[in-house]
């Protein structure tokens, strides 16, 4: 006989667990299934400050905090010409650090947490396949490893596929992933033992530093190791592989070539394998449909240069979450909560786009990305430190309040802001002379004014009031500002 449960989560990553957690915290029953058995290693390790908030709702911030990893209080930049910082104490009170983590720790940290709160995880066992009744998948298909039997079958309600860039739905069932030209890029990183910490900048900061070619990243981690690494583009990987004879030479010239780089590894030894991943950005044409959500990198992958992917896996299981509740219990209609979902999520990652592609040019300067950071954000700036804008969005915490409230001011804004990109592509020849990279940009933008606009008046023409947020009182789900408590 079938087995069945509410919520299948695949995935046991930050987003399964995270989803996990939440909607085992709200009484369902929920099974996630998890292809390798804890711990084990991952990439992505330094965390940006949303994710205290995300964790103080799953209950699982004391067990992080307790555990010992680093508290990361900012970025250090040496970018182009330029050296500044990115200080999370510009941000409110609680919400002044991340964490720089061993993923394999963290992740295990997160997966036995929602397993305590009432999720059943079976680690060790692979989801082969979905079984679909129409559009809506309905059961999975499931082998678990090493005892040689015969594959079962879960039936299910919902299904959160947190599966990674593995991303089953949308690469087995809808084919919907898209790659832009931008970001065609290789990792490719080793840990230092001994190096040397920042002497200057934010506390435990994650530098972030340019080279002709590429950028680096080096992460103080806990075990007295640092992470460093080095993203540059496909083509210019496979070059540099072959003149310098392999991947660990291409990895030592790379951290040489960068002077702050240089010293934090100085005094340092490269220990155990190098590590390399295609590291392409990609996105779907849509994250969720009938039954299903897609989160984290199941649904779209950004380039880690501003480090956002686990605050996109966890804001977007956070989501997630409150939208299956919303949906199990009844309370609205499944399109509506789709369409807040695809919206929240897609504007999250397509805010996060831009400002990294504007990055890349880094020949614009630091001012450049603060006023794309003020044009891309719904709040008001004016007053401000310059800075500011992008620090929000950076930490997360630009999609945090998105997903609370729409002021008026932030629709004008948006509104605004489509007013100034519709005169660009009415001008003819001005989107025709743009480069690749910028037109990439340009139209993401566009998309992600578009999103803000439709998502922001949802239901009343006149402003946000009536569009949909997320609360988590009295209990995790969506609710209509017109309404806070009704649904
Ligand atoms: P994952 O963490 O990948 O979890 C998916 C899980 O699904 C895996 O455990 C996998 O085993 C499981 N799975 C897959 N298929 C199946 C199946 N068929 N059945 C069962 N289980 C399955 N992010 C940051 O926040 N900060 C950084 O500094 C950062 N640096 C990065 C550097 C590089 C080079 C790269 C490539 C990424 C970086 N990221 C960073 C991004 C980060 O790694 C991801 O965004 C994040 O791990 C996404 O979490 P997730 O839960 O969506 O997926």
């Amino acid at each position: 006989m079938t087995e069945s449960t509410q919520v299948l989560v695949v995935g046991g990553g930050p987003g399964g667990a995270t989803a996990a957690a939440l909607l085992a915290r709200e009484g369902f029953r929920v099974t996630l299934m998890e292809r390798e058995v804890f711990p084990r290693y991952h990439i992505g390790e330094s965390l940006q400050p949303s994710c205290l908030r995300i964790l103080g709702m799953t209950g699982a911030k004391d067990k992080v905090e307790a555990y010992g990893f680093v508290r990361k209080h900012g970025a250090l930049f040496d970018w182009g010409q330029e050296e500044w910082e990115l200080n999370f104490a510009q941000l409110p009170e609680g919400l002044r650090y991340g964490w720089q983590v061993i993923r394999a720790e963290f992740d295990k940290v997160l997966l036995d947490h929602a397993r305590e709160q009432g999720a059943t995880v079976r680690e060790g066992t692979e989801v082969l396949e979905f079984r679909f009744d129409g559009e809506t998948p309905r059961s999975a298909v499931f082998r678990e490893s090493g005892d040689g039997s015969s594959p079962s079958e879960l039936a299910f309600d919902f299904l959160v596929d947190a599966s990674g860039r593995a991303g089953l739905m949308a690469t087995r069932y809808l084919k919907s992933r898209r790659f832009p030209e931008s970001f065609q890029n290789v990792a490719i990183w080793g840990y230092w033992r001994g190096a040397r910490k920042l002497d200057h900048g934010p506390e435990n900061a994650i530098a972030v530093c340019s080279v002709p070619y590429g950028w680096l990243w080096a992460i103080p981690l806990h075990d007295g190791t640092t992470s460093i690494g080095l993203v540059t583009h496909k083509a210019t990987f496979k070059e540099k592989r072959e003149e310098r004879g392999g991947l660990r030479q291409l990895l030592l010239d790379a951290v040489a070539d960068n002077s702050m780089v240089a010293r934090l590894a100085e005094p340092g030894e490269l220990e155990g394998e190098i590590k390399v991943e295609q590291d392409y950005s990609y996105t779907s044409d849509r994250f969720s449909g009938p039954g299903y959500f897609m989160v984290g990198d199941a649904a779209c992958f950004l380039d880690p240069l501003l480090s956002t992917g686990v605050h996109l896996a966890t804001f977007s299981a956070m989501l997630a979450a409150a939208g299956v509740a919303t949906i199990a219990r009844g309370e609205m209609e499944a399109e509506a909560v789709r369409f807040f979902y695809d919206g929240s999520y897609r504007a999250a990652f397509l805010r996060l786009m831009v400002l990294v592609s504007s990055f890349y040019e880094t020949y614009a300067g630091q001012k450049s990305y603060f006023w794309e950071a003020q044009s891309l954000s719904r709040n008001d700036w004016s007053g401000a430190d310059v800075k500011a804008a992008f620090v929000n969005i950076v930490a997360g915490m630009e999609d945090l309040r998105d997903t609370e409230h729409a002021t008026e001011y932030a629709v004008a804004k948006v509104v605004e802001t489509q007013r100034d990109l519709r005169s660009v592509m009415d001008d003819p020849g001005a989107v025709g002379q743009m480069s690749v990279v910028e037109r990439e940009r340009f139209l993401a933008k566009a998309d992600l004014m578009r999103t803000l606009f439709h998502g922001s008046l949802a239901v009343s023409p006149q402003s946000a009031v009536g569009g949909l947020y997320v609360t988590a009182q009295p209990r995790l789900g969506l609710a209509r500002v017109d309404q806070p408590t009704a649904v």
